[in-house]
């Protein structure tokens, strides 16, 4: 039976197919996993444990406004916190981590000044203008409750500092 497998070139992946598709660095045959792409830099987008489910199923979804225009916003870890706790009221904070290509046909890069109340320092955004030139890693929920069941193959979760089986 094994043998009427398909097989992409990616020894750690069991998916029935003989191509794998890499949309960070768009290689069609590829020899990697997006999540592992050296094409791409490991960042974080932070938003509210209720939309976890619907962004599983969906997808991170592009702003239609923010101060480098409309794409998806990107940061590091510990100011996605801040700014999700800032625009969550302070509670059912997640984030997620990701694997984005930030080549400038892609992505816009800027330094956020000083967000007053938020932040303490500037800090680095990434606006991801093709949306799908990105791979979702895993999440973390950062306070409250996450009990619903999600299917993040490869996907790391990790629920108030413990990791939990996907
Ligand atoms: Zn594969
Ligand atoms: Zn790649």
């Amino acid at each position: 039976m094994e043998n009427s497998k398909k097989k992409c070139k990616i020894s750690a992946c069991s998916d029935n197919h003989a191509k794998h598709y890499c949309r960070v660095c768009k290689d069609k045959d590829s020899d990697h996993f997006a999540r592992d792409c050296t094409q791409g830099i490991i960042l974080y987008h932070g938003t509210r444990v209720s939309f976890i489910k619907s962004i599983i199923a969906n997808g991170l979804q592009p702003s239609k406004h923010g101060r480098l225009d409309s794409g998806i916003y990107f940061t590091d870890r510990d100011t996605a916190i801040l700014i999700s706790k800032h625009r969550g009221q302070g509670t059912g904070v997640a984030v997620f981590k990701c694997r984005v290509n930030t080549d400038e046909q892609s992505c816009v890069e800027g330094t956020h000044p000083v967000w007053k109340g938020v932040t303490t320092s500037t800090f680095q955004e990434w606006c991801l203008k093709d949306p799908l030139k990105h791979r979702i890693m895993g999440f973390e929920v950062i306070d409250g409750e996450f009990e619903d069941a999600v299917n993040l193959p490869r996907g790391e979760i990790i629920v108030n500092g413990s990791t939990m089986s996907n």
